[in-house]
């Protein structure tokens, strides 16, 4: 795939699942708008790859508009950024749970508003891949925001296709099982936690990182022509399993 002239906005892209995406965009030709809160991410990328950037947190969902027209158009939007907060369901507080949906959910809608506006505005077509995760067809303990976020950006993924099909823009999702970022691999490190989790994937094995931003890379290019409102599990066979 050659990106060579075309320019995907890419959100989480200071670490893990988006920063691999925007390397290899970067890699292949796009020019990279990379989009994530953190200042030193950001600096750090743009040595590596010579990107353009906005720091902000999405949680503001109200200043994304602003945030985001200075550098259209962009041909492909990637919406990686992604929060969670772990609580039982119990214990789960509205507060919290609206932080973790405005992240995952109501951010990347807003942000596919503000570019397809664009799109429309301009007779452009383009492809958006959301990030979700295959949390959104399961039930995780103490992952209540998470999983309504997942499955609600899912829903939205398909009626985005629905409605803009004709215009030209595909959207779909991605929804990878457990990817080894940094924080990743962290948190899965213990054999004993890891070890049943693994066993109920087919291919016995996590994700790299880089094997997510493939399967968005396939997704956002000409080469996925005729695909668009899927969830396309990236799991090591997990969701048939
Ligand atoms: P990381 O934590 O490694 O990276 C997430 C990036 O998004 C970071 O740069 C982070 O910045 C940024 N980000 C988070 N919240 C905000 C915000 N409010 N505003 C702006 N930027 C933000 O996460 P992953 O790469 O693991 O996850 C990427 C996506 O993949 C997420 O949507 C996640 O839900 C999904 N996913 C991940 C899986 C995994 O096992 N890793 C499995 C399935 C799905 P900062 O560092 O400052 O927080």
């Amino acid at each position: 795939m050659d990106w060579t002239g075309k320019r995907a906005l890419v959100t989480g892209a200071g670490k893990g699942i988006g920063r691999a995406t925007a390397i290899m965009l970067a890699q292949r030709g796009a020019t990279v708008v990379a989009l994530t809160r953190n200042p030193d991410d950001l600096a750090s990328l743009s040595q590596e790859i010579q990107c353009e950037t906005i720091c902000m947190d999405l949680v503001n969902v109200d200043a994304i508009s602003e945030k985001v027209t200075s550098v259209l158009p962009v041909d492909m939007l990637v919406n990686c950024a992604g929060t969670t907060i772990l609580q039982s369901f119990i214990s789960s507080n509205v507060q919290d749970f609206n932080h973790v949906l405005n992240v995952n959910t109501v951010a990347p809608m807003v942000l596919a508003q503000v570019i397809i506006r664009d799109w429309l505005s301009r007779g452009l077509k383009g492809a958006i891949v959301n990030v979700s995760s295959d949390a959104a067809r399961r039930g995780l303990a103490s992952h209540t925001a998470y999983c309504a976020s997942k499955a609600a950006l899912d829903a939205i993924t398909r009626v985005m296709a629905v409605e803009l099909g004709s215009a030209g823009v595909r959207v779909n999702s991605v929804n990878p099982t457990v990817t080894l970022t940094p924080m990743g691999e962290l948190a899965w490190s213990d054999p004993l936690k890891a070890g049943p989790v693994k066993a109920r994937i087919p291919l016995e094995r996590f994700l790299a990182p880089t094997e997510v931003a493939e399967a968005i890379l396939f997704l956002l290019s000409d080469e996925a022509s005729m695909v668009t409102g899927i969830s396309l599990p990236v799991d090591g066979g997990l969701a048939i399993s």
